[in-house]
């Protein structure tokens, strides 16, 4: 008798320990956007870390040596694809040297499979230094987009973890309901603007545009990833004025100074904007929280006048 209580308060003690608990699923994702899906959608059976700043470019990201260690030790890896990460995505997973993250491999969550891309080019040039050469890549700005990405991971995290696939699941719900009562209030605020235009400084909002009715094709960038020139700047100017734009977004790593050069020349408000939870501040709460951001701060500007 003693032995059995004995064996039992071991086996108690064992259970009550923390490295007894099951292992999470360890994600690694490339930006913030998708992180914090991947987040919303493991909950507590994922440890889920990004490696992009919410302030950094996605083209441009710094990579760093400790990245490949953590794509090492990664179960899985959510990508945007589309060539979002092209840059500096291929070498930290060729030093990660991590099978499970192989291009087709179930750990490998690219998150442009299932998604109409945008402005896919017919033929294939990159000559010009334009970096949507495989079409726009910027999807995430359409939530509808962002519930095919959620719905992906949480099949994705389900293959890899089967037994809390319930619970992914159930997260996954949790995201598309909030989602689905968030889309009815951002299509509200924007509803009175549709078919106004928006000048942006990179060619990122496609998806924005099309969702909300918006216009936003005008851009301080003469080309994807091509800094503006002083004759393009002053054609954009001139357009500016006779189609009386009077908004310019810019995200944290562009060049403000040149919004505020061409506002200062048109009457317009530079607006700052971020496609990154944790871009810009009170947009720390997630993919849902950052869109509720945005909405608001481009209703607002275009309210203005
Ligand atoms: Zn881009």
């Amino acid at each position: 008798m003693k032995s059995l209580i004995k064996k039992f308060s071991f086996a108690v003690t064992l259970a009550a320990l923390p490295w007894m608990a099951q292992a999470k699923l360890n994600v690694v994702a490339t930006t913030a956007d998708f992180g914090s899906i991947a987040e919303a959608i493991g909950g507590d059976k994922a440890q889920v870390t990004t490696l992009a700043k919410p302030t950094e470019d996605p083209h441009f990201v710094d990579a760093k040596p400790s990245f490949s260690v953590r794509l090492n030790r990664a179960d899985a890896l959510v990508e945007g694809g589309a060539e979002l990460e092209i840059g500096w995505l291929p070498p930290l997973l060729d030093m990660g040297r991590n099978t499970k993250l192989e291009s087709g491999a179930p750990g490998r969550i690219s998150c442009s499979q299932g998604i109409q891309l945008m402005e896919v080019p017919s033929t294939l040039d990159r000559s010009k230094g334009d970096i949507h050469a495989a079409g726009n890549p910027h999807y995430m700005t359409d939530p509808e987009n962002a519930r095919i990405v959620a719905e992906h991971i949480a099949q994705a995290f389900s293959q890899l973890d089967p037994k809390s696939a319930a619970t992914y699941q159930a997260n996954l719900k949790k995201f598309t309901d909030e989602l689905d009562a968030k889309m009815a209030e951002w299509q509200k605020l924007l509803a009175p603007y549709k078919g106004q235009e928006v000048v942006a400084y990179h060619n990122s909002w496609p998806y924005f545009a099309e969702r909300f009715g918006l216009k936003i094709d005008l851009f301080l960038e003469p080309k994807p990833g091509i800094p503006p020139t002083p004759t393009h700047l002053a054609e954009v100017i001139m357009k500016m004025k006779e189609d009386k734009i009077h908004v310019i977004i810019v995200d944290p790593y562009q060049n403000r100074r040149t919004a505020e050069t061409v506002a200062r020349n048109t009457g317009a408000t530079v607006v700052d904007v971020t496609q990154f939870p944790g871009g810009v501040k009170g947009t720390e709460g997630g993919y849902i929280p950052m869109m509720d951001y945005l909405v608001k701060s481009v209703a607002g500007a275009l309210a203005q006048k």
